[in-house]
């Protein structure tokens, strides 16, 4: 039973990888940003401000989430919604709230304990989540890169030098909210390995994280 832990900051590939990783491995893979980008999704749907965490507590803990290939929110499909720009502009406010990330957490934990394996990606999964993961892994990538990475997402082509400047302002404002909120802020976690994927493609990364299980 394998237990793999990823975190680290937006555009360095952790989604692309941990899936990748989990493939190849024959797990199955949690993407918790998404889980907390769908409590934002809801917020904004019912007029809840980012920082009213008490509604957004009510929420997390009474919305029906089913996390697979696609994330379903009350039963709709909310995949490509919750990927849009006005949820990437408030996400990071609502996971800084202790209830909601206590109630997101006990379901995190949960998802891995019924399965016994996994590839669980996040911002707190090597130090809060899962500490005892069997590997934990810390990917980063230089911030030119990420940025290029989250306008590539966007863009069919080359993205464009404003959208790639966009991105590099919305990737700077998360990670700060990110690696300074009081509340289980992204750090590399004791025992969590610094793995770079600057340069390298997706699959040179699972290779190293295979290699390092
Ligand atoms: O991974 P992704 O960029 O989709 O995550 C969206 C946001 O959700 C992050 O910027 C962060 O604020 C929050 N998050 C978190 N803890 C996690 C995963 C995501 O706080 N484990």
């Amino acid at each position: 039973m394998t237990v793999v832990a990823i975190d680290g900051p937006g555009g360095s590939g952790k989604s692309t990888v941990a899936r990748g990783l989990a493939r190849r491995l024959g797990l199955d893979w949690l993407d918790t940003g998404a889980m907390y980008r769908a409590v934002a999704l809801a917020g904004l749907r019912r007029d809840v401000a980012p920082d009213d965490a008490d509604r957004l507590a009510r929420i997390a803990r009474s919305m029906r989430l089913e996390m697979g290939h696609a994330v379903l929110l009350d039963g709709e499909d909310v995949t490509e919604a919750i990927r849009l720009p006005e949820v990437d502009a408030v996400v990071s406010v609502v996971a800084s709230h202790p209830a909601v990330r206590a109630e997101l957490v006990a379901r995190q934990r949960a998802w891995v304990a019924s399965r016994g394996a996994a590839v669980v990606e996040g911002r707190d999964i090597t130090s809060v989540v899962l500490p005892d993961a069997d590997l934990k892994i810390y990917l980063t990538a230089d911030a030119a890169e990420r940025a290029l990475r989250r306008a590539g997402q966007h863009a069919h082509g080359a993205p464009a030098r404003a959208d790639v400047r966009a991105a590099s302002e919305a990737i700077a404002r998360r990670d700060r909210l990110d690696a300074g909120r009081s509340h289980s802020p992204l750090v590399v976690a004791e025992g969590a390995i610094v793995v770079d994927s600057t340069g390298r493609s997706a699959d040179e990364v699972v290779d190293e994280i295979a290699a390092l299980l």
